[in-house]
């Protein structure tokens, strides 16, 4: 059912629409969360069955709380709201803005429980995949060479093949391994932006069901997994690739024809709000949301009811479709 088609009680629709955003920012930790149902309601996607619905302004504080039969007045629709003026629009994605403003600083003071992981040669000392004299070995050509991963070092100078690297990274981070048979590039480069792929190093594998499968080489983000997961509205799992296989997945959605994506820097919150208002009143999308990724505000546009796809609110196709990363102040 379109969402901006039911009547009525607005704080509802607001509570609504804020429930599985809250779950998860009230977590108080980067690394740990519990996927839940963060879906976009883009049912405003599908045409609506009467021109005459009509809409409630989305934003709490609007005066006015009137209804508004135009068709034409549907657009743009942002998180699933509509507001009836440029202004009460401005005023709900400064709620955004602010939301996903204080959901990353509360988690940037929680505790970070992987500073303490155990490091990966300890790992593959304890499961007995390689010998004390061995890491002693890799860790001195690593020394002498100041640069490059253990693991790397391991398969350098003791001969580990980089399948065994991956398993031990993947007891180290409490990730399963996954590989990356069936990947399909095309359809995978629809999920994130193309630069956070590679800025991030974490490659969509493929969605199966309402389950949306994340690879990464050796270091899993699980700020980008849960940004994935609120912007596809599927659940994330992530899991470490084998170094070659990871390499090549995301030399392909390199390749892929991947959503427009503009990196840009806005002063401040205010910035970024009148920045973000002026794009959704300029594109007119059917469709929006903003969630944060690392430093980036990530904004995704659906532009056009086509973009629809089959899993999730995962898009279709790269066409009509847009996205933005944007950085706050001097973080650009
Ligand atoms: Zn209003």
């Amino acid at each position: 059912m379109p969402f901006l088609g039911r009547f009525g009680n607005r704080q509802q629709q607001v509570a609504g629409l804020g429930l599985g955003t809250e779950l998860h920012l009230n977590q108080d930790t980067t690394d740990v969360y519990e996927p839940g149902d963060a879906g976009l309601h883009l049912g405003n996607l599908q045409e609506q069955s009467s021109a005459r619905q009509k809409y409630v302004c989305g934003n709490p504080e609007c005066s006015s709380s009137w209804s508004v039969p135009w068709r034409s007045r549907r657009r743009p629709v942002f998180e699933s709201q509509w507001g009836c003026s440029g202004r009460c629009l401005q005023s709900i994605v400064r709620a955004a803005v602010r939301r996903e403003h204080g959901g990353e600083r509360r988690n940037a003071s929680a505790p970070q429980p992987h500073r303490h992981r155990v490091p990966l040669g300890l790992v593959m000392l304890a499961q007995g995949w390689i010998t004390n004299p061995q890491l002693q070995q890799a860790l001195n050509q690593q020394r002498t060479a100041g640069t490059g991963r253990i693991g790397d070092w391991l398969v350098n100078a003791c001969g580990l093949d980089t399948e065994q690297v991956t398993r031990g990274l993947s007891v180290q981070w409490g990730c399963p391994v996954f590989s990356t048979d069936g990947f399909d590039a095309q359809a995978m480069a629809l999920v994130l932006p193309e630069p956070a792929v590679q800025e991030f190093g974490m490659v969509p594998l493929r969605a199966v069901g309402n389950m949306l499968y994340l690879g990464c080489e050796d270091r899993p983000s699980p700020s980008v997994a849960f940004a994935a997961e609120r912007m596809s509205g599927l659940k994330t799992e992530t899991g470490l690739v084998e170094s070659k296989a990871f390499q090549a997945a995301r030399e392909a959605l390199a390749a892929a024809n991947n959503i427009p994506c503009e990196v840009a820097a806005a002063a401040d919150l205010d910035a970024l709000t009148a920045r973000v208002s002026a794009l959704l009143e300029d594109r007119q999308p059917l469709a929006s949301r903003l969630v944060r990724m690392h430093q980036y505000f990530w904004l995704r546009l659906w532009l056009e009811s086509g973009t629809r796809g089959t899993a999730g609110d995962l898009p279709g196709t790269h066409e009509d479709m847009q996205d933005y990363l944007f950085t706050l102040g001097g973080q650009a």
